[in-house]
């Protein structure tokens, strides 16, 4: 017997199924009604400001209140409220307190809302042969040779000393202008081509060429003070305004249907906001929980959740002390207790297998398009250095919710051993003693300009999110 015989057997078992085969016309309606909001999202919420304001006017919608105002009105939180509370414009907790007292746990869906981009430097603007720039460094994980020759958008704040706060978007409407940067021709490219991927455009050449016209009757740097001159009209902002911004540049332009069957999204910064926005309307649209749900939405993500906004942070805690407390059952071991008996799925993409790269990946264990939401049960990389694993008993317990719930579901890891590897916040909540694991949408072309996903995938993210807050 042929060794690939058998694994043919083996694989036929295991093998999970296109859930695409099994939906009737109500399914798809639902589907299609979730994937045509989801895409709003991703054209509303570029930045994790951008996300956090979409997704509050939601929760407003929703019947949720501002934490803060709650607390301050002294009112005590029951059985069916709903709270949200805001980390510094970059993050959000939302919570709907359940039947069982908070102590006992809650179900957490956690995500995140920032994704990699190019941010502009605090002293950016410059002059260079009648061209004018802007100095980016970029944030997160990304091939820059992606960035180049791409339609991109400015989005982000201004904060002026006075402590006003200009929001900025431009190259959105298709009236705006839009910005890029620049990559050499293929004529003059034998050197360029020559070198290494990760040298071929290096992080100093991803600078965003904003002009080229210079103001009149201007002997010094003409082009430069017309880019000065058009923002203190628009804005009233001076360049040194700059050194208080925080300015995004991402891909310009809306997320789209892909595909001629449209059986796909492509868009901008679906890691991780397809699983951020799946997890958040799965909030929403829960009526009666049994336990304390809880959606978390953080900042940070792609660069090791750290600072003020990111997982690292004390804003969840202390959200969730403040909640004990507003209910008059706070005490540091009620705290460390509703952590530790909560339970948590990491609400993050995955990678999805891509025949053109299949090599890359070990086909039994890989995320399919159309198969449904993803469990990792461990993330790092090489000998699971730096993941959270998830308990077998707690993997068993999912399973019987996703088939109970008529979920589709399938269990994947980050490529092959050895091949690569990456990481999420699972391993930071598991450090309270809680049972985590990491359960998203698989994607293609992560971290570049344009991912995307599969609209199966973002429906099936969506039931399996609502069937662990009702049933975890
Ligand atoms: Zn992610």
């Amino acid at each position: 017997m042929c060794f690939k015989c058998l694994g043919v057997v083996q694989g036929d078992d295991m093998e999970r199924k296109n859930v695409w085969k099994d939906y009737d016309k109500k399914e798809i309606k639902e589907l299609e009604k979730l994937c045509k909001e989801y895409r709003k999202f991703l054209d509303n919420g570029k930045t994790e400001r951008e996300c956090v304001k979409y997704i509050v006017e939601l929760a407003k919608e929703a019947g949720y209140q501002d934490f803060d105002e709650v607390k301050a009105s002294g009112k005590k939180l029951k059985t069916g409220d709903k709270v949200y509370a805001v980390n510094m414009k970059k993050a959000i907790a939302l919570f709907q307190i359940g039947e069982e007292p908070l102590v006992d746990g809650m179900n957490i869906l956690g995500a995140h809302i920032d994704s990699p981009r190019m941010d502009v430097k605090q002293n950016p603007l410059y002059e260079d042969t009648d061209f004018a720039y802007l100095d980016t460094h970029y944030y997160g994980g990304i091939k820059k040779y992606q960035w180049v020759t791409l339609p991109l958008a400015i989005h982000g704040v201004v904060a002026k000393k006075n402590g006003e706060v200009i929001d900025i978007v431009i190259g959105e409407d298709e009236k705006d202008p839009i910005f890029c940067v620049t990559d050499l021709l293929i004529h003059l490219a034998g050197e360029q081509m020559e070198k290494k991927a990760n040298k071929v455009v290096e992080g100093e050449q991803l600078d965003i060429l904003i002009g080229s016209r210079p103001l009149a009757k201007e002997e010094k740097e003409p082009v430069k003070k017309m880019i000065l001159s058009i923002l203190k009209k628009k804005y009233d902002m001076e360049e040194e305004d700059f050194l208080s911004a925080e300015l995004e540049i991402v891909p310009a332009g809306k997320a789209r249907n892909a595909g001629l069957d449209e059986s796909m999204i492509m868009g901008y910064g679906q890691d991780d906001r397809v699983c951020a926005y799946t997890s958040a309307v799965a909030m929403f649209d829960m009526k009666n929980v049994r336990r304390t749900a809880c959606c978390l939405l953080v900042d940070k993500e792609e660069i090791g959740s750290v600072g003020a906004t990111g997982m690292q942070s004390k804003f969840f805690e202390n959200t969730v002390a403040e909640l004990l407390d507003n209910m008059g059952d706070y005490n540091e071991l009620k705290l460390k207790k509703t952590l530790a008996n909560s339970f948590m799925l990491s609400s993050d993409v995955s990678a999805a297998y891509d025949p053109s790269f299949g090599s890359a990946f070990e086909k039994k264990n890989a995320a399919y398009f159309g198969r449904g939401v993803v469990f990792n049960k461990f993330t790092g990389s090489r000998g699971k250095s730096g993941s959270n694993d998830a308990n077998a008993e707690y993997i068993g317990k999912l399973r019987k919710i996703m088939d109970d719930n008529n979920v589709a579901f399938q269990t994947a890891e980050l490529g092959k051993v050895d091949i690569g590897g990456g990481g999420t916040i699972a391993y930071i909540l598991s450090l309270y003693g809680m049972n985590v694991i990491d359960s998203g949408v698989a994607v293609l072309n992560m971290h570049a300009p344009w991912e995307i996903t599969s609209k199966a995938d973002v429906y099936e993210a969506y039931k399996s999110y609502k069937a662990f807050l009702k049933d975890a």
